[in-house]
């Protein structure tokens, strides 16, 4: 896959808030945040979107979903609660083709989701 945006993050291209790393996972905080929290967890290896995971990558997701849920513990809003997104291709709204977990917190959160 190309370059993105997030791979130059993660080789400290482009400045970033970054609240969490590990030999996998990558996180910082979004550039527009749309939540008190709002914070990106992203696979080191960048993977396109969703759609082109493979059964090998189980892990990692899981490690995304880790990462994120870890960090509400250590935040201490992981009581009050949280929402984890990702979003896939055009209708999902995805706009950067590195996969990446948005964790929002902080205010209560709607259903539907816009
Ligand atoms: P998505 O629309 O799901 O692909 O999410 C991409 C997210 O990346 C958006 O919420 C953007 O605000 C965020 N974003 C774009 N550029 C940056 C950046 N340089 N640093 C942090 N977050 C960014």
């Amino acid at each position: 896959m190309s370059d993105t945006l997030f791979s130059r993050i993660i080789r400290r291209e482009i400045p970033a808030d970054i609240v969490f790393e590990d030999e996998h996972v990558l996180a910082f905080r979004d550039i527009q945040p749309q939540a008190p929290v709002h914070v990106l967890f992203i696979p080191k290896n960048p993977i396109a979107t969703l759609n082109d995971v493979a059964p090998c990558d189980a892990e990692l997701l899981g490690r995304l979903m880790l990462a994120a849920a870890d960090f509400a513990r250590q935040q201490g809003f992981a009581d009050q609660g949280y929402r984890v997104v990702m979003n896939c291709n055009r209708d999902g709204g995805q706009s950067v083709y590195h996969i990446h977990l948005h964790l929002l917190a902080g205010r209560q959160m709607v259903w539907p989701p816009g």
